[in-house]
């Protein structure tokens, strides 16, 4: 697929964290992707390959990750002056009475972890045309599940994404990119389109192993220009990655 499909989470000033982007490098990543590529919604690839058609060269994805509430305070704002777009994945658990805890991020106390968004500014968000797709109910690692338990969280995140949209959530992220033969059969079964992972090494992409490449803290610009070149994650997927790589970045 010569599409390149970012990965990112927070975009904040101040969360020293790899998962959070500075506003000034966001807008500066936002800057880089309005000159030198299209940026598309997913959804618009999803149906240009469903229709049989390729996706042209150079075509870019924006997605995020877990419904930090900094995305409608910053990233949006940003993506909005240079035209772009971008799908966020809620953790549909977020959505009950009560919330929930913020215990998926490595080093973070729950007690520590910035906002989440409400369902009124994720409704908000669907309505302005950004689209919203499932990151699951409670952020679980999916291949330590059942098949049953992955399908029956995989339908109720759907569901409760679609009762406070009413709209179809066709789009699925799995929590860290973790993903196995049950996970991606469950993403199916439960009625997604396509499902997204993050590689960190080899690994086969297919509608349900989507491949994307994470944009962390700090990542100076040569790097992000890399990242963001249409092979990369490619030769992030191929054994050659491994090793050449040594380590992870
Ligand atoms: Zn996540």
């Amino acid at each position: 697929m010569p599409v390149s499909i970012l990965c990112y989470h927070s975009v904040t000033n101040g969360w020293d964290d790899p998962v959070s982007v500075e506003t000034a490098d966001f807008e500066r990543q936002c800057a880089v992707l309005a000159r030198s590529t299209t940026v598309v919604p997913l959804r618009g690839v999803i149906d240009r390959l469903a229709a049989g058609y390729s996706v042209p060269a150079g075509t870019t994805v924006l997605t995020f990750d877990d419904g930090f509430a900094d995305y409608v305070e910053h990233a949006v704002p940003i993506m909005e002056r240079y035209g772009l777009t971008a799908t966020m994945y809620v953790v549909a658990g977020s959505l009950e009475p009560g919330g929930i805890a913020v215990d998926w991020i490595r080093g973070l106390d729950p007690a520590d972890a910035p906002p989440l968004m409400t369902p009124e500014q994720i409704r908000e968000l669907h309505d302005r045309g950004w689209e919203i797709g499932s990151h699951t109910m409670r952020h679980a690692d999916m291949p330590t599940l059942s098949e049953a338990e992955c399908l029956a969280d995989f339908k109720e995140s759907k569901e409760l994404l679609e009762d406070l949209l009413e709209a179809p959530v066709t789009s699925l992220a799995y929590p860290f990119g973790h993903h196995a033969p049950h996970v991606r059969r469950a993403a199916e079964l439960a009625g997604y389109r396509i499902a997204l992972a993050l590689p960190e090494g080899p690994e086969e992409a297919g509608p349900y192993s989507v491949p994307r490449t994470g944009i962390y803290r700090g990542n100076p610009e040569w790097k992000f220009r890399v990242k963001n070149s249409r092979w990369y994650a490619h030769v992030r997927t191929s054994s050659l990655y491994q090793k050449v790589a040594g380590r992870r970045t």
